[in-house]
């Protein structure tokens, strides 16, 4: 018998894999994640993927991109640069794509972000307007977080035939961009680009994550899990455990920013 080809990413496994600061650790050996979201339009994306990377295990968040007086408001902790993703600083992984619309800078920075030697999670607009050919040029691990209408666009299929075979879709999209994907929606589904690796279900989900944000919220967390040195497979099915129990900790009806509040308290229940 070969492995099970899908496995629930139960308690013990999250509690296993959890980031614990060390007694010599320093901010940056903790892990530095870098975040290239928001846009004019969509202000709002910039502060909620910081507020996930922050309360997601990594010593320090870098935002780079025009929403840092945003971000410094709700986070003086950042680091913030405007400018390019090049210039901003060495990080341990980044996060784009949240909320940062189609405009020629935007597909720019995603192109930069790619050439990076570091993991990058794609998620949201950036899932849009990264090339393939510049995901699977690339040799450090790249995590795609769509839900079902993006995953549909990357696999040129319709929204109804992800839902109707997610399993496939989330293996299909792995093996095709040879990434960890991360296809989000009433389950969440975890597949690696290992095709002989199991695809991890998320246990802790909840229909309140149905939600504005809630999306940006995870792909902070996911990266900054990321930054810490996870695995991507690990960190992406880690963030989406944590992201889930935090929104079952908060009262309802939640909102996005509330889910990042609340990661401090799923943490403590993952020990
Ligand atoms: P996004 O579509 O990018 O805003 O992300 C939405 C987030 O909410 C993802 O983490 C989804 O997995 C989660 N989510 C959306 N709908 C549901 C649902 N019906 N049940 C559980 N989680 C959901
Ligand atoms: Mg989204």
């Amino acid at each position: 018998l070969g492995a099970p080809a899908i496995e629930a990413f139960q308690h013990a496994d999250a509690a296993a894999v959890l980031p614990r600061p060390g007694a010599e650790s320093d901010k940056y050996r903790r892990g530095v994640v870098g975040v290239v979201a928001g846009s004019d339009r969509y202000p709002g994306a910039a502060v909620l993927a910081v507020s996930g990377a922050i309360r997601g295990g990594a010593g320090a968040v870098r935002y780079v991109g025009g929403g840092a007086a945003a971000v410094l408001a709700r986070h003086p902790e950042t680091l913030v640069s405007t400018g390019s993703p090049r210039a901003a600083g060495r990080v341990q992984a980044w996060v784009v794509g949240p909320g940062l619309g189609d405009t020629a800078a935007a597909r720019a920075a995603v192109a930069e972000v790619l050439a990076a030697d570091v993991p990058v999670l794609v998620d949201a607009d950036g899932l849009r307007l990264m090339s393939r050919d510049a995901v699977l040029a690339r040799t450090a691990p790249t995590v795609l977080t769509p839900h079902a209408g993006e995953a549909a666009a990357l696999l040129g299929r319709s929204r109804e035939a992800v839902e109707a075979s997610r399993l496939d879709s989330v293996r299909d999209l792995a093996a095709a961009f040879r990434a960890t994907v991360l296809l989000k929606g009433s389950t969440t589904l975890v597949a690696s680009p290992t095709a002989s690796e199991p695809v991890r279900v998320n246990p802790t989900g909840t229909p309140w994550l149905a939600t504005a944000g809630s999306g940006d919220i995870l792909s902070g967390l996911a990266g900054s899990l990321l930054a810490t040195s996870l695995p991507a497979p690990t960190a992406a099915s880690l963030a989406a455990y944590l992201h889930g129990l935090a929104a079952r900790l908060t009262p309802t009806p939640l909102t996005a920013l509330d889910v990042a509040e609340s990661l401090p308290t799923a943490w403590r229940n993952t020990t």
